[in-house]
C-alpha cells in the first residue's frame, strides 16, 4: 500500500512529501480508512509506530473542507515534549493545507499561546493543566470542536490527569469523532475510552510488543557497579546517540555530571528543569552536539528523536509497559537499534515480567574492558560506593561457562542468577 492509495488531498500530500513518507506504517494503514470514515477510534499502539501521522493526516483531510481560523480540533497529551512533538509533526505536515495548530501548555508564559490562538489556529495541542486554565479564563472555547484526540492516554493516567480529562470532555460538544491512543489499556483507560467513545474500531499494533528492530541485551552487575560499566560500554562501543535511563531525578542529574567530568558528550533531562532547559537539552541531543541524554521516563515520555542507536536502561524500568516505551526510542521507523539493560539481583523478577512480555530471553552479556574499571579514578565513583566496601576482583563463579564472543562483547548463555552478577 501506497499513501496515494488514500486519495489525500493534493495538499495534504504534499506535506507527506515534505515528511518522506511513501509507504504508511501498518497503523497508518489500519487506522487511517477508518478516521477518513468518521469512525471512532481505540488506537492500541507504541511508541515509534507512525501513530502521530495516523491521527493527524486524516484530521488535515477532514480540517480542508470548512470554516477556518477556528478552534476545531483537540490533541490533548500529556507531557510538554509530547505536545510540542505533535505541534511540530503538525506544521511539516500542514506545510500546503494553509491550517495551523498552537500549543499549549504549563512552565512558560500564557501570552504567546494566547496570541498563536488568537491568529486564528484550527488544532490545538494542549496538557491538561494550561488548557483548563485558559478555558476557564475564557481565552477560548471548545464549542466548535470536531474532532478530538487524546494521545498516551495511559500515561495521563499515570500523570493523575483523568479528572482533568473528564473536566476537558464536557467542555466539548458531543457530536465529534473522538480517537483515543494508548499503548497500554489499564482498567481505568478502558472506561474513559468508554466514556469518550461511540461505537468505536478497535486497532491494534503489537502493543506491547518492542519494534523488531531492536536487540535486546542484559547485563547483570552490581548496583554500585553500573557507573563503571556505562563508562566501559560507551568507550568500546560505537554509539552515535544513546538515552540513558535512570529511575530518579537525582540519578540522572547526578550520572550526566559524573559522566560530564569523566569528558563524554552528555546532557542531561529530568523535571527539575525549567522548560528552555529540557528544550536545550533535546536539541542538544538531537543535534548531537550531546551524544549521551541521560533521562527519567516522566521527561522522556514522548520524546521523538531521529537515528537513537541505543537505549540503555542504567536502572531497570518498574514494568514492561515502560521498558517498551523506553526502547522504543530506538529502532524507529525501522532502524536498528539496540536495548541494553543493566540489572542488579533484585530486579529478577521484573526482568522475568519483561522477558514474558519479549517473549524471550534478552541476550546475557559483559564488557571485556569492564576488568579495567575495577580501580576508582579520584572523586569519580565515591558517592556511588558505600564507604568501605571493596568490590571483589574475580568474576563470581559460574558466569564464565557458556560464554561466547559476539564482535566487541562476550554474551554470556548463563541464566538470570544470583552468583552471576558481573562484579569483579
Ligand atoms: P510516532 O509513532 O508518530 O512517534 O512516529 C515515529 C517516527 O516514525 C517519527 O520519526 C515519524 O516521522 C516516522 N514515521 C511516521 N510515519 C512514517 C512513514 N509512513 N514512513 C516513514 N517514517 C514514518
Amino acid at each position: 500500500m501506497r499513501f496515494t492509495d488514500f486519495q489525500f488531498h493534493p495538499a495534504v500530500n504534499s506535506g507527506i512529501a515534505a515528511c518522506g513518507y511513501t509507504t504508511p506504517t501498518p497503523i497508518q494503514e489500519k487506522a487511517i480508512p477508518l478516521i477518513l470514515a468518521g469512525r471512532d477510534i481505540l488506537g492500541l499502539a507504541q511508541t515509534g509506530t507512525g501513530k502521530t501521522a495516523a491521527f493527524v493526516l486524516p484530521l488535515l483531510q477532514r480540517l480542508q473542507s470548512g470554516p477556518r481560523r477556528k478552534v476545531r480540533a483537540l490533541v490533548v497529551a500529556p507531557t510538554r515534549e509530547l505536545a510540542e512533538q505533535i505541534h511540530e509533526n503538525i506544521g511539516k505536515m500542514a506545510i500546503q493545507t494553509g491550517l495551523k495548530s498552537a500549543v499549549v501548555y504549563g512552565g512558560i508564559g500564557k501570552q504567546p499561546q494566547i496570541g498563536k490562538i488568537r491568529a486564528g489556529a484550527e488544532i490545538i495541542v494542549a496538557c491538561p493543566g494550561r488548557l483548563l486554565d485558559l478555558l476557564n479564563e475564557k481565552v477560548f472555547n471548545l464549542d466548535n470542536i470536531e474532532v478530538l484526540i487524546l494521545d498516551e492516554a495511559d500515561h495521563m493516567l499515570d500523570k493523575g490527569f483523568l479528572p482533568a480529562i473528564r473536566r476537558i470532555i464536557k467542555q466539548l460538544p458531543t457530536k465529534r469523532q473522538s480517537l483515543v491512543f494508548s499503548a497500554t489499556m489499564p482498567r481505568e483507560i478502558c472506561h474513559l475510552a468508554e466514556e469518550i467513545l461511540k461505537d468505536p474500531a478497535r486497532v491494534q499494533i503489537n502493543h506491547s510488543l518492542p519494534a523488531p528492530t531492536i536487540s535486546h541485551a542484559l547485563f547483570l552487575v552490581d548496583k554500585e557497579r553500573k557507573t563503571a560499566l556505562l563508562k566501559s560500554i560507551i568507550r568500546e562501543r560505537e554509539m552515535a546517540s544513546t538515552l540513558v535511563f535512570t529511575r530518579t531525578r537525582h540519578k540522572a542529574k547526578s550520572l550526566a555530571l559524573h559522566l560530564q567530568k569523566a569528558g563524554f558528550s552528555v546532557s542531561s533531562l529530568q523535571g527539575d528543569l525549567s522548560q528552555q532547559k529540557r528544550q536545550k537539552a533535546l536539541d542538544g541531543f538531537r543535534q548531537r552536539t550531546f551524544k549521551i541524554l541521560v533521562a527519567t521516563d516522566i521527561a522522556a515520555r514522548g520524546i521523538d528523536i531521529e537515528g537513537i542507536s541505543h537505549v540503555i536502561n542504567y536502572d531497570v524500568p518498574d514494568t514492561s509497559e515502560t521498558y517498551t516505551h523506553r526502547t522504543g526510542r530506538t529502532g524507529r521507523a525501522s532502524h536498528a537499534g539496540q536495548a541494553l539493560t543493566f540489572a542488579c539481583q533484585e530486579d529478577s523478577r521484573t526482568i522475568a515480567l519483561i522477558e514474558q512480555a519479549l517473549g524471550k530471553k534478552m541476550t546475557r552479556e559483559f564488557s571485556p574492558d569492564f576488568a579495567g574499571e575495577t580501580e576508582m579514578n579520584p572523586g569519580e565513583e565515591r558517592s556511588e560506593k558505600p564507604a568501605g566496601r571493596s568490590m571483589p576482583r574475580k568474576r563470581k563463579k559460574g558466569f564464565s561457562p557458556g560464554r561466547r564472543k559476539t564482535g566487541n562483547v562476550r554474551a554470556c548463555s548463563c541464566d538470570f542468577g544470583i552468583s552471576r552478577l558481573v562484579s569483579r
